[in-house]
């Protein structure tokens, strides 16, 4: 899971909420070893704290690799009783089917890489090339498959990381969960992935901001654009969240499955934008490993997938950016 460096996204203020007499519920809390934040108009003032803080809880028995005892954990154990549950289930397929659609460049099986580089669940270890080859054999979603709630595996080693989409996956159940409550103006935040439906009475859209790849002076914005989100979700991913520096050189946590190292391009973050928060997530992952040019031709060749990004890159030690057709209207709006 990501670290709490994420800033807080939402920059949703209540200046409406006067005119309306429906009050703003706002929740926060810690899982996943970063922090969530939920907002939403209820008009009973229904406080969901607790079934939210336990919802996390239940997701984490079956998705996080730092609960020893969680689905995810046992399946890498090879403990043969484990069964894979409704949210095990759910995340897998979505992220096999972006394996597929990304030709291996987003990879849940990119574990024992991401922790021999020090990224997982697992101390580091000391890496080289060889390492990495030798690594490199239990990498490939080809070969895992679940059968009947089993997880069959080409080999004992092949290990689960779903840490590039559980965030995500997160949001949306929680999202999901309001929604069963006829809730329909929410805005939720796991570690810097966002869903949001409907609006703040008084018709103000919820906005939220994307952060600057890096160092900022305490005095300069934070963000690099605000824009509203309407019946959208969208998640970034960055070297910049989680790296370390060893002999002069910066190694980050999103891992080239097919190499084994570290992604390393102009992209300093990818933002994307997405019906569910999920795939939102998965595929902010995967363009950080295409890079910027390769997720662009990527974009025009699937339109269906109805995504829109935001890029961040390096030119020449500038930041510079990149957005999506569809993103223009909306960044107009505000900034
Ligand atoms: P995110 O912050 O959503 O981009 O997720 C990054 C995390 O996902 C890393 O810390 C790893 O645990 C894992 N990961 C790294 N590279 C990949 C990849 N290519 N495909 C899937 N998961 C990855
Ligand atoms: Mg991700």
């Amino acid at each position: 899971m990501k670290l709490p460096l994420i800033q807080l996204y939402i920059l949703a203020s209540c200046l409406s909420c006067n005119a309306v007499s429906v009050p703003l519920i706002k929740l926060s809390g810690a899982a996943q070893g970063t922090t969530y934040h939920v907002s939403y108009f209820s008009p009973g003032s229904a406080d969901y704290q607790k079934e939210i803080d336990s919802l996390l809880r239940a997701l984490d028995t079956s998705l996080s690799t730092y609960n020893p005892f969680s689905v995810i954990s046992k399946f890498n154990q090879n403990d043969d009783i484990v069964k894979a549950d409704e949210h095990f289930t759910s995340v897998f397929d979505r992220a096999i089917a972006v394996a597929e659609m990304t030709d291996g460049q987003f990879d849940i099986t990119v574990a024992p890489i991401v922790n021999a580089w020090g990224f997982g669940f697992a101390e580091k270890e000391k890496i080289n090339s060889a390492k990495i080859d030798s690594l490199l054999k239990y990498v490939g979603f080809r070969k895992i498959a679940l059968n009947k709630g089993r997880l069959v595996k080409e080999h004992p080693l092949i290990m689960l990381d779903f840490n590039a989409i559980a965030q995500g996956y997160s949001v949306d159940r929680i999202a999901e969960f309001l929604e069963s409550k006829n809730i329909s103006n929410y805005l939720v935040e796991l570690g810097g992935e966002v869903k949001a439906k409907g609006q703040k009475p008084g018709k103000e859209m919820w906005k939220i901001g994307i952060e600057r790849p890096g160092e900022v002076p305490e005095t300069d914005d934070p963000y690099q654009a605000v824009l509203p989100l309407y019946n959208r979700a969208m998640a970034t991913s960055g070297n910049y969240r989680r790296f370390y520096e060893e002999n002069g050189r910066k190694y980050g946590h999103i891992i080239d499955p097919r190499t084994g190292y570290p992604a390393k391009h102009s992209l300093l973050s990818a933002t994307v934008f997405a019906d569910d928060c999920m795939t939102a997530d998965a595929y902010a992952t995967a363009f950080m490993v295409m890079g910027m040019e390769k997720a662009i031709q990527f974009l025009a060749l699937h339109k269906t997938l109805n995504l829109e990004v935001f890029f961040i890159f390096d030119d020449n030690g500038k930041w510079k950016t990149y957005y999506s057709r569809g993103l223009e209207q909306s960044l107009k709006k505000v900034n």
